[in-house]
């Protein structure tokens, strides 16, 4: 499949990984909005958040323990944002569901 993330996670595509298991990847990301910004995947490949369903959404409540152990390990006690786009309007670059973890400064609510 032409899927960037897909190479990233099969290693033919490099990248900085943060953390690995059997159903998550996180790496940082290319171009950082904050001093802290990792991405976290899963390893299968779902398009967006708008295809999670019933069979696939346990890896999602996945990635927010691995989000929360990373927040803890990195010790980002300031506090820090997980954030998803889905589709073009929200700005969805990459077709492979991916959140974003972002800290290290203040972020503004709602978001632009
Ligand atoms: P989004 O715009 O929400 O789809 O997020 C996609 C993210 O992937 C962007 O923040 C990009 O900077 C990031 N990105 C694109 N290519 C790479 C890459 N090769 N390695 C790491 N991050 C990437
Ligand atoms: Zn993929």
């Amino acid at each position: 499949m032409d899927c960037l993330f897909c190479k990233i996670i099969n290693g033919d595509i490099p990248s900085k990984k943060v953390y690995e298991d059997d159903s998550v990847f996180a790496f940082y990301d290319i171009d950082p909005q904050a001093p802290v910004h990792i991405l976290i995947i899963p390893k299968e490949h779902i398009a967006s958040a708008a295809e999670v369903n019933e069979s696939n959404s346990g890896v999602v409540a996945h990635i927010f323990e691995v989000a929360a152990f990373l927040a803890s390990d990195m010790g980002l006690s300031d506090g820090f944002r997980v954030v998803t786009n889905c589709g073009d309007s929200a700005g969805q670059s990459v077709k492979h569901l991916h959140f974003h973890l972002l800290s290290g400064r203040d972020f503004t609510w709602p978001p632009g």
